[in-house]
């Protein structure tokens, strides 16, 4: 089973295998989460990942609750669910890191888990 581990922060500053992106086909780093991963990254991102022969930690931000404007009590259900649903090989470990303690509170909700 993969781990959870709830977190508050700035997803551009944990040590992890990858970050998911919320992001457009564009890939372009405009604004919210995706902006900071870019200016965090820089051009030299996609180099680095080559190496990379898969994950074992990996961060998520509240994806679509942000710009995007899904709703948080639904989005963070099925972020969570889809995580569970995960076969566990490789990804040994998934970060939620939240921005704010609305966020965190509502995925503590749906993991089960206490602070
Ligand atoms: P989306 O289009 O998926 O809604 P946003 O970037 O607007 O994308 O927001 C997604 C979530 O990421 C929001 O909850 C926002 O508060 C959060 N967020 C923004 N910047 C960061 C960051 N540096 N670290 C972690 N979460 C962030």
């Amino acid at each position: 089973m993969i781990e959870i581990e709830i977190i508050q922060g700035d997803i551009t500053k944990l040590t992890v295998d990858a970050i998911v992106n919320a992001a457009n086909c564009s890939l372009l780093g405009g604004g919210g989460v995706d902006g900071a991963i870019h200016r965090a990254a820089g051009p030299e991102l996609l180099r680095a990942c080559i190496p990379l022969n898969g994950c074992e930690t990996v961060a998520f931000p509240a994806i679509s609750c942000g710009v995007y404007g899904y709703p948080w009590e639904a989005a963070t259900e099925i972020a969570v669910k889809s995580v569970r649903e995960f076969p566990a090989q490789k990804v040994k470990k998934v970060i939620f890191c939240c921005f704010g303690e609305e966020m965190e509170k509502l995925y503590r909700e749906k993991v089960g888990s206490r602070r």
